[in-house]
C-alpha cells in the first residue's frame, strides 16, 4: 500500500487529482491536506469522501512543526503539491501571504520529506505543480519551452518560481527525487468563481458586467482541468527523475474572443437572443504588470510520456458552462460564503 500526500485538494485542479487518484487506485491511501482558505471547498470532493482509501486531513503547509509530526506519522512515500495562493490580482494586494504559502509552505513540504525519507530515495517522489507564469510575457511569437528562461512579473508569478527552484535545488543538493510541471491556464467544472470563465458564466447568468481588462487583446492558453488531471498521473508515475514538463492545451484565445465565445455559448443555452450577452462586455483598467501572451510548447510530454488533450476548446467549455448551470446550488454556496461551513457540517 503507498501512502501519498496530496496537497490543496480541496482546491479547483486539486480536487479533480484528488478524485482521480482515489477512484484509479484503490491500492493507495491518499491523503488530502487542504488548509481551507478562501479557494478550499470540500463541496469539490464530496462524492469521495466516503472511499476507504481516502483520508481529509485540514492543515496548514505554512506550520513548519505540524507538518514534520505529520510527515513522522504517516510516512509518506510520495507527494504532489498543489496547495498555493493561485490568485494574481489577490498577490498584488497581499504579496506576503503568497510568499509564505508558495514560497515556506513549499520548503516545509520538501524539508519533511527530506528528513523522512533520509536518501533512501526508491519509489519515493515529490511532485511540485507549477505555472507557465513563471515564464513571463511573450511577444506576438514564440512558445516557451522547459529551457526558456524564467521570467516572472507577478508577485504570484515571482513565488511560483521561487518554490520552483528550491524545488530543483533540493533534487541536486540533496538528491531529493522530484517531477515538476508548468501549466497554461485551466478551466473546467469546481472552478472558483473569481477566475476568468467562471466569473463571467456567474454574471451572464445574473445580468452583471463582464469585465474585460485593457483591450481585452491578453493572450493565453487553455487547458481543460480533466486533461491536466491525466498529465499529473502521467509525470507522477512515468515522467523521469529531476526533470521538468511543460503542460499545455495548444490552444491559444485572446480574452476578447474567449469572452465572445463564451458569450455566444451563454446565450444558446439560456434561451436568450443572440448578442445579448455580449453587451455585458465592458472594458476595465488593466491590471498592473499584466503579462501579453502565454503559449506552452507541450512537445516533450507528449513524445517523452504520450500524453495530449483529449478534448477540443469548444467541448471543454460546452461541459464547463453545462456543468455550472446544472450546479447553481455549488455556485450559490461559494457566492453566498456558505461553503465555508462545510468542513464543520461533515467532520465536526
Ligand atoms: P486553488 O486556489 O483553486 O486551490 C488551492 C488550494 O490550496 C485550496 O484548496 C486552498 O485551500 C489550499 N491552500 C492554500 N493555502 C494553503 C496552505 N497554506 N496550506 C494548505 N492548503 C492551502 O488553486 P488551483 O487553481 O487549483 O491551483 C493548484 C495548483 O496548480 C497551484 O499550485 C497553482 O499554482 C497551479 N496551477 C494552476 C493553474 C490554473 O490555471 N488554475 C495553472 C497551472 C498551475
Amino acid at each position: 500500500m503507498k501512502k501519498i500526500l496530496i496537497t490543496g485538494g480541496a482546491g479547483f485542479i486539486g480536487s479533480h487529482v484528488v478524485r482521480l487518484f482515489v477512484k484509479k487506485y484503490p491500492q493507495y491511501q491518499i491523503f488530502n491536506l487542504d488548509a481551507l482558505t478562501y479557494a478550499g471547498n470540500l463541496e469539490n470532493i464530496a462524492d469521495i469522501e466516503k472511499q476507504p482509501n481516502y483520508t481529509f486531513i485540514k492543515g496548514d503547509i505554512v506550520d513548519a512543526p505540524f507538518i514534520d509530526q505529520l510527515f513522522a506519522e504517516h510516512q509518506f512515500d510520495g507527494v504532489l503539491h498543489l496547495a498555493a495562493e493561485s490568485h494574481v490580482d489577490r498577490s498584488i494586494t497581499d504579496p506576503l501571504s503568497f510568499v509564505k504559502t508558495n514560497v515556506i509552505g513549499t520548503m516545509n513540504l520538501l524539508n519533511a520529506a527530506k528528513t523522512i525519507w533520509q536518501g533512501n530515495y526508491e519509489d519515493k517522489r515529490f511532485y511540485h505543480i507549477s505555472t507557465d507564469e513563471v515564464y513571463g510575457s511573450l511577444g506576438a511569437e514564440g512558445l516557451f519551452t522547459e529551457t526558456t528562461a524564467y521570467d516572472p512579473n507577478s508577485p504570484y508569478s515571482a513565488s511560483k518560481a521561487s518554490s520552483d527552484h528550491f524545488v530543483r535545488a533540493y533534487g541536486e543538493t540533496y538528491g531529493l527525487p522530484y517531477v515538476l510541471t508548468n501549466c497554461s491556464n485551466n478551466y473546467g467544472p469546481y472552478h472558483f468563481p473569481e477566475k476568468l470563465i467562471p466569473l463571467f458564466i456567474n454574471n451572464i447568468i445574473q445580468n452583471k458586467a463582464l469585465p474585460v481588462y485593457g483591450n481585452g487583446k491578453y493572450t493565453r492558453d487553455w487547458l481543460f482541468v480533466e486533461d491536466h488531471a491525466v498529465a499529473i498521473d502521467l509525470v507522477f508515475h512515468e515522467g523521469k527523475n529531476h526533470d521538468t514538463y511543460n503542460i499545455g492545451g495548444f490552444n491559444e484565445w485572446q480574452n476578447i474572443d474567449l469572452v465572445k465565445l463564451l458569450c455566444k455559448i451563454m446565450d444558446e443555452k439560456l434561451g436568450r437572443p443572440a448578442g445579448t450577452s455580449e453587451q455585458l462586455i465592458s472594458y476595465v483598467k488593466d491590471r498592473p504588470g499584466h503579462d501579453l501572451r502565454y503559449a506552452i510548447d507541450a512537445t516533450k510530454i507528449n513524445k517523452e510520456l504520450g500524453w495530449k488533450p483529449s478534448v477540443t476548446f469548444e467541448e471543454g467549455l460546452e461541459r464547463t458552462v453545462n456543468w455550472y448551470l446544472e450546479n447553481q446550488t455549488w455556485l450559490n454556496n461559494i457566492t453566498s460564503g456558505a461553503y465555508a461551513s462545510y468542513y464543520e457540517k461533515q467532520y465536526s
